[in-house]
C-alpha cells in the first residue's frame, strides 16, 4: 500500500510552475494574478482562502484578497466581481464559497467570466469538461487527476466509483475519470444520497473516490481488497483534546481501509492540497490566454 501524499505532488506542480512563472518575469512579463472574495468570516472558508493566497506567494503569483462583510448585499458582490472581470492585470477571480444566504451563489458564478473562471465552476466551463473542450476544470477534481498522473495511477478500463454527485465535486469527477483522456477512461458509476446497495457497488470500486462529506464513512467491508482509493471529504469533527478544538476527518475510516488498498490519500494531506495546486494551474493557463491573447 502507498499513501499517495497530497504535500509531495502538490509541491511538485508548484515548483514547476515557480519556474514558468519565473520564467516569464525574467522576460519582461508580468506574474500570474489571482483575485480571491471572502464574504464574511466563516473559520473554514478563512483557512482555505488564507492558504491559497499563501500558495499563490510561494509561486510567484501575485493574489488580491477582497473582503467583504457578511451583510454585504447582491448587487454589491456583482459589481465587485464585474470590476474584477474588466481588470486587465487580473487572471483569475474565485469568490469562496458557501455564501450568506440572501446571495444567490448561482448568480454570483455565472458573473465571473469564464475565461477567469479558475474554479472552473461556471456553465460554460462545465459544459465544455462534459464535451471535452479546453476549459477550466474544477480544481478538486483536476488536483486528483494531477495526483494520479504524479503517482502514474493506471486507470484505462478500470472501474471507478464516485460517491457524490456535486458540482464542484462529484459530477466532473466522473467526467473526467470517463473522458479518452490520460488518467480517464475508466467505467464509471456515479452514487449519491438515494443510491441503493452502495457497498456492494463499491465492492466493485478498482477506484473509489470518496466525496459525500460524512466523516469515515466508507468502511473497510465496502472496500475491495487492492482498490485505489482517494478521499475528497473535510469535515471538522469537534474535539476537546485538539488544540483548535476540532480535527479533521475524512469520508474514509483511513486506519481500517489503508490496509486493504493499493494506493490511498490520507486526510490531511491528500487532497485538499491538490486542489491548490489545481487552482494555480488554471489559474497560470489564464494567465497564459491573457497574456497571448
Ligand atoms: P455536497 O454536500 O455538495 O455533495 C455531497 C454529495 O454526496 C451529494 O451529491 C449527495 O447526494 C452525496 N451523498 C450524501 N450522503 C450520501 C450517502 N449517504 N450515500 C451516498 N451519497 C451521499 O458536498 P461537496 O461540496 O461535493 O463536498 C463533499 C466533501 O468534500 C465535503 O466533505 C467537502 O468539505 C469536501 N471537499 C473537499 C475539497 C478538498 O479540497 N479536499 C474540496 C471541495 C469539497
Amino acid at each position: 500500500m502507498i499513501v499517495l501524499d497530497g504535500k509531495i505532488a502538490a509541491q511538485a506542480i508548484k515548483d514547476k510552475l515557480k519556474a514558468q512563472v519565473e520564467n516569464f518575469t525574467a522576460n519582461g512579463l508580468r506574474p500570474p494574478k489571482l483575485a480571491a472574495i471572502l464574504v464574511g468570516s466563516n473559520g473554514a472558508s478563512e483557512t482555505y482562502v488564507a492558504s491559497k493566497v499563501k500558495n499563490c506567494a510561494e509561486t510567484g503569483f501575485e493574489s488580491l484578497l477582497i473582503r467583504l462583510d457578511a451583510s454585504v448585499d447582491e448587487t454589491t458582490l456583482l459589481q465587485t466581481i464585474e470590476k474584477l472581470n474588466h481588470d486587465h492585470t487580473v487572471d483569475g477571480i474565485l469568490v469562496q464559497l458557501p455564501l450568506p444566504k440572501h446571495i444567490s451563489e448561482q448568480k454570483v458564478i455565472e458573473t465571473i467570466h469564464p475565461a477567469k473562471d479558475v474554479d472552473g465552476f461556471h456553465p460554460v466551463n462545465a459544459g465544455k469538461l462534459v464535451q471535452g473542450l479546453p476549459g477550466f476544470i474544477p480544481a478538486t477534481p483536476y488536483g486528483i487527476m494531477l495526483l494520479l498522473e504524479h503517482f502514474d495511477i493506471q486507470t484505462k478500463s478500470k472501474h471507478a466509483v464516485v460517491i457524490g454527485r456535486s458540482n464542484i465535486v462529484g459530477r466532473p469527477m466522473s467526467i473526467l475519470l470517463s473522458s479518452n483522456i490520460p488518467y480517464g477512461n475508466c467505467t464509471v458509476t456515479i452514487a449519491h444520497s438515494h443510491t441503493q446497495n452502495l457497498k456492494a457497488i463499491c465492492l466493485q470500486a478498482d477506484i473509489l473516490v470518496a466525496a459525500l462529506g460524512k466523516p469515515e464513512f466508507v468502511t473497510a467491508d465496502m472496500v475491495k481488497p487492492g482498490a485505489i482509493v482517494i478521499d475528497v471529504g473535510i469535515t471538522r469533527v469537534e474535539d476537546a483534546t485538539a488544540k483548535k478544538g476540532f480535527r479533521i476527518k475524512g469520508d474514509v475510516a483511513f486506519n481500517e481501509v489503508a490496509p486493504k488498498t493499493t494506493a490511498i490519500t490520507p486526510v490531511p494531506g491528500g487532497v485538499g492540497l491538490m486542489t491548490i495546486a489545481g487552482l494555480l494551474t488554471n489559474t497560470l493557463q489564464a494567465y497564459l490566454n491573457n497574456v497571448t491573447a
